[in-house]
C-alpha cells in the first residue's frame, strides 16, 4: 500500500516547480507563481480518475472527513454510524463537528454490516460512514437503499482502498461523498494530505470555502473576499499537493503491482483449507492493499499471529488488539476521555456504545491482514508466500 514506495523523479520535478516559484500556499500570489497551482491540478486530476464531478483536496484524511460531514450540515445533535474496526479518525472526524459516533457491527466483509446499520438507526441519524477498510469495500449497494430508505447521507471513508471499485464505479464515488487519506503510508501519498469527492455542486462549494476559513473566493483579492458562513484552515499546501500529483500519476500501476503480489500470497494460501478469505461483496472489486484472512479461531490466529512473526514475515497485522484500529482500545471514546467538556447530549449519545459488539469481535479475533508492498520483486513475494504457508501450517 505505501505509495512512498514508489518515490522518484516524477514526485521531484513536480515539487520542484513549487520551490522555483517559492508560492507555497494554494491560493493567490499569483503573478509570482509561474502558472503553476497544484493543489488546483491535484483536484482536476482526482475529480477525472473518480469518476466524480468535483474534487477538493485538504490537509489530511481526517481533514476530509470533518469537512465532508461539515459540508452536509452534520453537527450537534446528529448521530453519525460507523464501524467498530476503522483508524480513530472517523470518530474524531464526527465528535469534532459536534456530532456523535454510533458504533456498528461489522461482518465477514469487515466493513459495516447492513443489518447492524438498519437497527441502529434512530430519529438522530443523520450518516452512515462506511469505512472501505484494508483494500476491500463495504456493501454499498445494501447501504445505498438503507440510506435511501432513511433519508440519510452515505459518506465513504475510502482512506484505505483508493483504486478499488464497485459496480464499476471508483470506491468513494458511489455514495453522497467520499473520502481519501494521502498520509505517508497510504496508496497515494502527499506526505499528508486528504481528498473529498462529491457529484453535489452545493457539498463542493462548501467544502471549497469550509476549508478556507470561508473564504467566497471571488476575485483576486483575498483580503476584500467575504465569508458566507464559518470555516476552518484545512487547506493543503502546494508542496504536498505537488507530491499527490506524481504519486496518482502511477495509481493504475500501483494498483497493478498490489493485485500481482495479492494474487501469489493468496493462491499460496488457498492451499491450507482451515485458512478462508474476507468476503468481498458482489460487485466490488479490492485495491489489493492489504489481504486478509480468517483462521478458524481467536486462538489459532493469535498462533498464526505469532509464528508468522517468527518465520520473518513483516506487516501482518492482529487488528483485534490493536489501539488503533479497533473499538475494544478506544477507551478515550468510550468513558470519554476528553481535554475539553463534551456537550451532555454528546456524553449521553456516546454511552450508546458502551455495549458488546459480538459478531465484530468474532470476525476480527480471527482476522489477519497482511499488507501488499509495492516494492518486493517477484522472488521475495514467492518466498513470502512459502513462508507464510509454513507459519500457517505449524499452527492450524
Ligand atoms: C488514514 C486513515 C484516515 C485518516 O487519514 P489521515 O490522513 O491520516 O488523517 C481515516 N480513515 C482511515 C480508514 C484511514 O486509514
Amino acid at each position: 500500500m505505501p505509495g512512498f514506495e514508489l518515490f522518484g523523479a516524477e514526485e521531484k520535478k513536480e515539487v520542484q516547480d513549487v520551490l522555483d516559484n517559492g508560492v507555497l500556499m494554494r491560493y493567490g500570489f499569483d503573478p509570482m507563481r509561474n502558472g503553476h497551482h497544484k493543489a488546483l491540478e491535484l483536484e482536476n486530476d482526482l475529480a477525472k480518475k473518480m469518476q466524480s464531478k468535483y474534487a477538493q483536496v485538504v490537509s489530511s484524511g481526517t481533514a476530509a472527513l470533518t469537512v465532508a460531514l461539515a459540508c452536509a450540515g452534520i453537527g450537534s445533535g446528529d448521530e453519525v454510524i460507523m464501524p467498530t474496526f476503522t483508524f480513530v479518525a472517523s470518530f474524531e472526524a464526527i465528535l469534532s463537528v459536534g456530532a456523535t459516533p454510533i458504533l456498528c457491527d461489522i461482518d465477514d466483509t469487515l466493513t459495516l454490516d447492513p443489518k447492524a446499520v438498519e437497527a441502529a438507526i434512530t430519529a438522530k441519524t443523520k450518516a452512515i460512514m462506511p469505512v472501505h477498510m484494508c483494500g476491500s469495500m463495504a456493501d454499498l449497494k445494501a447501504l445505498k437503499a438503507i440510506s435511501d430508505k432513511h433519508n440519510l447521507i452515505l459518506l465513504e471513508d475510502a482512506c484505505q482502498a483508493i483504486g478499488g471499485t464497485y459496480d464499476g464505479k471508483p470506491l468513494g464515488s458511489y455514495g453522497d461523498l467520499g473520502c481519501f487519506s494521502f498520509d505517508y503510508v497510504k496508496t497515494v501519498t502527499c506526505g499528508e494530505g486528504g481528498g473529498i469527492i462529491t457529484n453535489s455542486e452545493t457539498y463542493a462549494d462548501r467544502a471549497h470555502k469550509y476549508q478556507d476559513h470561508g473564504h467566497d473566493h471571488i476575485g483576486n483579492d483575498r483580503g476584500a473576499e467575504t465569508h458566507p458562513f464559518l470555516g476552518y484552515n484545512y487547506r493543503l499546501s502546494e508542496l504536498n499537493a505537488a507530491v499527490g500529483i506524481a504519486q496518482l500519476r502511477k495509481l493504475d500501476h500501483t494498483i497493478a503491482v498490489q493485485e500481482k503480489n495479492y494474487t501469489i500470497l493468496r493462491d499460496a494460501l488457498s492451499s491450507i483449507p482451515e485458512v478462508t478469505f474476507r468476503r468481498v461483496p458482489e460487485m466490488g472489486v479490492e485495491s489489493y492493499a492489504f489481504l486478509s484472512i480468517f483462521l478458524p479461531s481467536e486462538d489459532i490466529a493469535r498462533k498464526a499471529h505469532k509464528a508468522l512473526g517468527a518465520h520473518g514475515v513483516d506487516a501482518c497485522f492482529y487488528w483485534y488488539d490493536n489501539n488503533w484500529h479497533y473499538y475494544k482500545k478506544w477507551e478515550h471514546l468510550l468513558e470519554p476521555k476528553s481535554l475539553n467538556t463534551l456537550s451532555k447530549e454528546i456524553q449521553t449519545g456516546l454511552q450508546k456504545n458502551n455495549k458488546s459488539f459480538d459478531a465484530s469481535d468474532a470476525w476480527m479475533g480471527r482476522t489477519i491482514s497482511c499488507l501488499i508492498k509495492l516494492s518486493w520483486t517477484e522472488i521475495e513475494v514467492k518466498d513470502r508466500a512459502s513462508k507464510m504457508v509454513d507459519a500457517i501450517q505449524s499452527v492450524v
